[in-house]
């Protein structure tokens, strides 16, 4: 045992505690933990059993309902050579993934060994989300780390983040390190796409959708109809192959961006309607319009367990109304990203919206979010995307 190692503090398991991290699972809840009262949260500490036999290290949260955060199995030091090496191996994945591009997630919390630091890679300029005490009390070094990896040019600190809260932790946001100089640019197949790692949304943009993006407009012909658009991303990919997409969004500053990306890649076929997606599904349907291909991507329903049942009425409205405007032979790409809902009541809603539409629908690929947003086994709740490719006969 190293010294800097005997120094640590020790946090006991219960039984309870002590079978859920031999089986792996990443989170030990307050429940199961016996913790000095001396530790304050954001502290590396030793997980030992009833014995005191070392289960490994953790993560310790004070004010959080999840006490424990899985780092490792053993005694090696949770050092910068430690963060360091999971950074690489986080960014070798991506390489793989992703060879010649620089825009990717590149961490993705407990999916890639450091759990809650959230980081995007947008060329030179990173943005990230410090989630719990402990990465929040780290991010100097995990930003001294980050600006030597990649010889990056700006760090842009989006913890503007509910969840925080949870943690007992403020909502920050801004300039890190270096200088952030307007939008990035890069390339989602042959889109030219645009993040403010500012104001955009969650660390700019969303990433975890962009291998469906891609893949929507392998999907898309003749009219196309893109619900809850954002700034963008699917209605540019249908537009590549479609001849007309009507792209609808509430917020008019994604609005305008939309129509912006559109004219930056050339795109004239793009009519981009500022409204709530509900009403104008409901006019759509009364007014018989019909579409080839129609993506439906909004955002969370649900925040929380109580939610679900509103959630999936809401989930239930808008498949029920896009499969009734969708032409027989036509596709719908049908997304979710409440994790409250899972895989299964999503398709179980999916069953229901098709037979109250009387239509037969075929399920053409299940996809979840993109391989740069890794799901960890043992940890549901990085299992949080649902995308359906469906085709209605
Ligand atoms: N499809 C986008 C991401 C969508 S995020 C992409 O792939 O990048 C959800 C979007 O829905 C946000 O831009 C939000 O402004 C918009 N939105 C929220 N409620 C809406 C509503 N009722 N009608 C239309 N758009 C809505």
């Amino acid at each position: 045992m190293t010294d800097q190692h005997a120094g640590l503090p020790s946090v006991k398991l219960s039984r309870r505690g002590i079978e859920r991290w031999r089986a792996g699972h990443p989170w030990i809840y307050e429940s199961d933990v016996e913790a000095p009262k001396s530790l304050k949260g954001g502290e590396v500490v030793r997980v030992i059993d009833h014995k005191g036999y070392l289960l490994g290290q953790a993560f310790f949260s004070r004010a959080s309902k999840i006490s424990l955060r899985w780092l490792s199995w053993d005694d090696t030091p949770i050092d910068e050579a430690f963060f360091a090496s999971r950074i690489a191996a986080a960014d070798a994945l991506r390489r793989k993934l992703y060879p010649g591009e620089d825009t990717y997630r590149l961490i993705h919390s407990e999916a890639d060994g450091i759990p809650g630091l959230v980081v995007d890679r947008y060329g030179d300029a990173l943005s990230a989300q410090f989630l719990v005490p402990a990465t929040e009390q780290r991010k100097e070094l995990i930003a001294d780390l980050l600006m030597k990896h990649f010889d990056a040019k700006a760090i842009v600190n989006r913890s503007d983040v509910g969840v925080r809260k949870l943690e007992g932790l403020e909502q920050e946001k801004g300039v890190l390190r270096g200088e952030l100089k307007g939008p990035k640019a890069y390339l989602e197949g042959h889109v030219r796409l645009s993040a403010d790692l500012l104001q955009g949304q969650k660390t700019g943009t969303f990433l975890d959708q962009r291998e469906n993006h891609v893949l929507a407009s392998s999907y898309a012909t003749g009219e196309a109809l893109d619900c809850f658009s954002y700034v963008g991303g699917f209605a540019l990919q249908l537009a590549l192959k479609a001849s007309k997409v009507t792209a609808v969004e509430i917020s008019e500053a994604a609005c305008a961006t939309l129509k912006e990306n559109a004219a930056a890649n050339g795109l004239k076929n793009v009519d981009v309607v500022s409204a709530n997606a509900f009403d104008w599904l409901r006019d759509a349907v009364d007014e018989g319009r019909k579409f080839d291909t129609i993506v439906l991507d909004p955002p969370s329903f649900a925040k929380n367990k109580g939610a679900i049942e509103a959630a999936t009425r809401g989930y239930k409205e808008i498949n029920l109304r896009a499969l009734q405007l969708l032409k027989p032979g036509g596709h719908l790409i049908t997304c979710s990203c409440t994790y409250h809902v899972d895989e299964e009541a999503f398709e179980a809603m999916l069953d229901s919206a098709a037979a109250d539409a009387k239509r037969k629908v075929q399920i053409v690929e299940k996809r979840g979010a993109a391989r740069d947003h890794p799901v960890l086994l043992g940890l549901r709740e990085t299992r949080y995307l649902k995308c359906f490719v469906l085709r209605a006969l």
